[in-house]
């Protein structure tokens, strides 16, 4: 059996990894400044993560949702403290995707209303409802196509009031947009719906898969904003490469047995990979270095010639250039071994390194963007 051919592939096999750092099976090392879509967030094989898992490992690492699993009420604890919200309610699952999907489908059960209105760019994962929330047709197969999607502008405040009806259940938008070029919707936006949401008896969902767990410099990116969602969804770097996400339930939802549910979901590993997250986020003050490496990362990057706009809080970083993207990306993996991202923006390069990246690191990054983007203008 061959695997399914549905992802462009680099030619480079990573067979170990430290912190911000990658090793290929030639020896040779490259510089993450992408965490495999923005997953790694305390640094790759930090030890205690390791300690953590290896020790949950050698005791029990699986037993269903119908047990006592003490280790998920210790996550709920500490993500509450953590993130601010300590009143809400967690339910664990497997992925991104799947978190939304759950949202959504809380939002539904809570309103017992079906229609959701979500954005242009959004991105909130591949499967049914999720897709279907998501701006991007190749990635809808037609049975993912529903008459539920209110599909608005992002950013745009007089279509979402216009198409804001009673038959609204939820509104799902990203706490930054990632793969739509990191787009941040501006506060009066993200006010505007969180206004709309009550007057019309809808529930407000924050995709903070890809922004939340500390990257934007807050824990969770709306934070900026000052607005308090109902749900809000996890994912990406609450496992660090572990397979984890949950959707945080404000505590106006009601919870009836077997209204949501998964096998794997919770689980003991899960628990122990997410446990080690939040304790090293707090140990490390990560929150505050992504912060604080983000400005500079950022203010640095304003000045290099060929960059249009930078844009994103903290360590999630678009960086827009006058150019397309793609040979800049491919030059800093060929010449100088670091790892990059795009977006759906082909002129947008998305940097989303591990929390705990220092500034030796990001120096190494800058001068060879600067050296790669120079050299490409110059011969253009
Ligand atoms: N939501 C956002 C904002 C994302 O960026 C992603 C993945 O890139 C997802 C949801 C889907 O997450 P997953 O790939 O874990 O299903």
């Amino acid at each position: 059996m061959k695997t399914f051919d549905v992802y462009p592939l680099f030619n480079i096999e990573p067979v170990k990894a430290e912190g911000s750092w990658l090793w290929d099976k030639q020896g040779k090392k490259y510089l993450d400044l992408y965490g495999g879509h923005a997953v790694i967030s305390v640094g790759h094989t930090h030890p205690y993560y390791v300690g953590k898992i290896t020790e949950q490992l050698n005791k029990i690492s699986f037993y269903s949702n119908s047990v006592l699993i003490p280790q998920q009420t210790e996550l709920a604890e500490k993500l509450g403290v953590l993130s601010g919200y300590a009143d809400y309610n967690l339910f664990l699952c497997n992925s991104g995707a799947e978190a939304n999907e759950n949202a959504l489908k809380l939002a539904s059960f809570h309103t017992n209303k079906k229609k959701i209105i979500s954005f242009s760019k959004g991105f909130h994962g591949r499967t049914s409802l999720a897709v279907a929330a998501t701006d991007g047709a190749s990635m809808q197969a037609p049975v993912n196509k529903t008459e539920n999607i209110i599909m608005l502008p992002f950013n745009d405040e007089a279509p979402l009031e216009k198409n804001f009806t009673d038959d609204v259940a939820a509104v799902i938008v990203e706490g930054i947009q990632g793969v739509g070029g990191v787009q941040i919707p501006t506060t009066s936006f993200l006010k505007k719906i969180e206004a709309l949401c009550k007057k019309h008896n809808a529930v407000f969902i924050l995709d903070e898969v890809q922004s939340g767990y500390g990257r934007s410099g807050k824990f969770f990116a709306h934070q900026h904003s000052g607005v308090k969602p109902g749900l809000i969804t996890v994912a990406k770097g609450m496992g660090n490469g572990f397979p984890i996400a949950g959707v945080l339930i404000g505590p106006e939802f009601k919870a009836v047995h077997s209204m949501l549910g998964t096998t794997f979901g919770g689980n003991h590993l899960a628990c122990a990979a997410g446990i080690a997250v939040l304790d090293i986020i707090k140990m490390e003050n990560l929150v505050e270095n992504a912060s604080k490496m983000g400005n500079y990362l950022t203010e640095a990057l304003k000045t290099i010639p060929g960059v249009k706009e930078v844009r994103g809080y903290g360590l999630m970083v678009g960086v827009e250039l006058e150019i397309p993207c793609a040979p800049i990306r491919s030059a800093l993996l060929d010449e100088y071994s670091i790892f990059t991202g795009s977006s759906s923006d082909k002129n947008t390069i998305r940097i989303l390194p591990a929390l705990n990246i220092g500034k030796q690191e990001i120096d190494i990054f800058l001068e060879a963007f600067n050296a790669v983007l120079s050299k490409t203008l110059v011969n253009k």
